[in-house]
């Protein structure tokens, strides 16, 4: 009945059935896997509002999905329509002069790279997923990725938003101003909201100057105390141009070593500690090339760790000298989703504050160490907002994987940190929810949602426990 309506709304053509909804019944980790109702592809806002209204009336579950990489199980879907906003992947403006570029749902984060840096600018959000997540998805999860400290989440890069709700309306936010007290601020409502308090068809988003120049080095440091410090040094001497500052501990690199057996690593002696340092100028005193040919700000950068290394804080340290080694050192970085599910894992994306990661690491490995003495804890952070991504390779199965996880949170919690960093909440994190998010919150929620969802179609079972 409902699949017959979708049809009459859609066309045959953009309603599958069977074989032909494969690519949408499994994310990309292949742990989650589902069997929809169908897959229906609407084409504009109208069409997305019309699919809502037949489901709403229907009664029937929804669940919206962009390019399935989501790592919290947030588009599982089974007897649900699958919303794919794959068709609406246009590009409709870009405003230099503005620095505003509005996108619908379905665009990929690569392509808007690509589309921003013709214009000299940028959508600074980036993660090793960029060629298949979409901005719909990023919206929905309030994505984060290797920029943050410089330029924030999502959240803080969209001025506009396009939104259908449950019963099929459609919320116009789509202004490009950056300031609008008009009542309550539903676009910061919606995004992060994955999926389940509206659909995201497009939005107008804030594009930065493209750096042009940058410095980037891999560094084997003593440990993580010694890289804050690094940290603090480099914005200190930079005015604030660190782009990103990423940890990864010897067993990754090691790791991502077996995986990639030809990659050129950096260093011959692998080091506890290696970050990813990268540094991002726009302004002609840090950029013009000086007489050794290298732009002022990449001598920045190896004065700081010339010092560094004099004072015994730095092993060792290699600076990119070219486009290619620098793309050789975020290759070994952005594997990171690869490496962490090459095995059974349980992943954990929490966040502590900067000075507490080293103290959270210490205190997480004996936990770990008690509970599943066989466990592998796999790591890999964005250090520089204090987001670890805790991964723990293990065999275990059933309750004593969901006490591993609990048992993460635990140590994130007490250092006064967060069980969910930038994964968002999905399935994987709900039973956190219910232990640990504030129950006057939880409340809250719950009225939100009953409210512009009063049938609970839209993304069932996820986020709020
Ligand atoms: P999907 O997986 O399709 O959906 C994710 C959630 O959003 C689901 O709940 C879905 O229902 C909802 N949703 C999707 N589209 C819409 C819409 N239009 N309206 C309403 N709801 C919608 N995340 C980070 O934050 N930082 C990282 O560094 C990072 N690195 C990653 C690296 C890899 C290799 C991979 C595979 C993932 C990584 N992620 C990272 C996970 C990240 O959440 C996703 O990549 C991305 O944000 C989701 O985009 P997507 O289009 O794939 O969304």
């Amino acid at each position: 009945m409902t699949v017959a309506a979708l049809r009459g709304a859609l066309g045959d053509r953009f309603v599958l059935t069977g074989e032909d909804m494969a690519p949408w019944c499994r994310d990309w980790t292949g742990g989650y896997r589902w069997a929809p109702l169908c897959v229906a592809r609407p084409g504009t806002a109208e069409e997305v509002s019309a699919v809502l209204r037949i489901a709403h009336q229907a009664g029937q579950a929804v669940v919206p999905v962009g390019g399935n990489t989501g790592l919290s199980g947030g588009t599982c879907g089974d007897g649900a329509v699958m919303l794919s906003l794959d068709r609406m992947n246009r590009i409709r403006e870009i405003r230099p002069e503005a620095r505003v570029a509005v996108v619908e749902a379905g665009v990929i984060l690569g392509a808007l790279h690509a589309a921003a840096e013709a214009e000299g600018l940028s959508f600074p959000m980036t993660f090793g997923a960029k060629g298949s997540c979409t901005m719909g998805g990023i919206l929905a999860t309030n994505a984060g990725g290797s920029n943050v400290l410089r330029y924030g989440n999502t959240r803080d890069l969209v001025l506009g938003l396009e939104v259908v709700l449950a019963d099929g309306r459609i919320v116009d936010l789509m202004g490009a101003l950056h300031k609008d007290n008009t009542g309550l601020n539903l676009r910061t409502l919606m995004i992060g909201s994955e999926g389940i308090l509206g659909v995201i068809t497009a939005a107008v988003v804030k594009l930065v100057a493209q750096p042009k120049a940058y410095a980037t080095a891999l560094l084997g440091m003593r440990d993580l105390e010694a890289s804050l410090d690094l940290l603090n040094r480099l914005q200190a001497v930079t005015g604030g141009q660190v782009e990103a500052f990423e940890y990864m501990p010897r067993r990754y690199v090691e790791a991502y070593a077996r995986l990639h057996p030809d990659a050129r690593l950096p260093f011959e002696e692998g080091h506890d500690v290696t970050i990813l340092v990268e540094l991002g100028a726009t302004a002609p005193r840090d950029v013009v090339p000086g007489p050794d040919g290298q732009p002022p700000i990449a001598g920045l950068l190896e004065t700081a760790l010339g010092e560094m290394l004099e004072a015994g804080d730095l092993a060792d340290a290699v600076v990119a000298h070219s486009e290619a080694q620098r793309r050789d050192f975020w290759a070994l970085r952005e594997a990171a989703a690869e490496v962490c599910t090459s095995r059974p894992v349980i992943i954990c994306d929490v966040a502590v504050p900067l000075d507490r990661v080293a103290l959270f690491l210490g205190q997480a490995d004996r936990r770990l160490a008690e509970m599943d003495p066989e466990a592998v804890a796999m790591v890999v952070a964005h250090l520089g907002d204090g987001n670890v991504h805790y991964s723990v390779w293990t065999e275990t199965t059933g309750a004593a994987r969901n006490a591993i996880m609990e048992a993460v949170e635990e140590e994130a919690l007490a250092l006064g940190g967060s069980f969910s960093a930038e994964h968002g909440i999905g399935l994987a994190k709900r039973p956190a929810m219910a232990r640990f998010k504030d129950p006057v919150a939880l409340e809250v929620m719950r009225s939100v949602k009953a409210a512009l969802d009063p049938k609970g179609i839209l993304n069932p079972g996820k986020v709020i426990p």
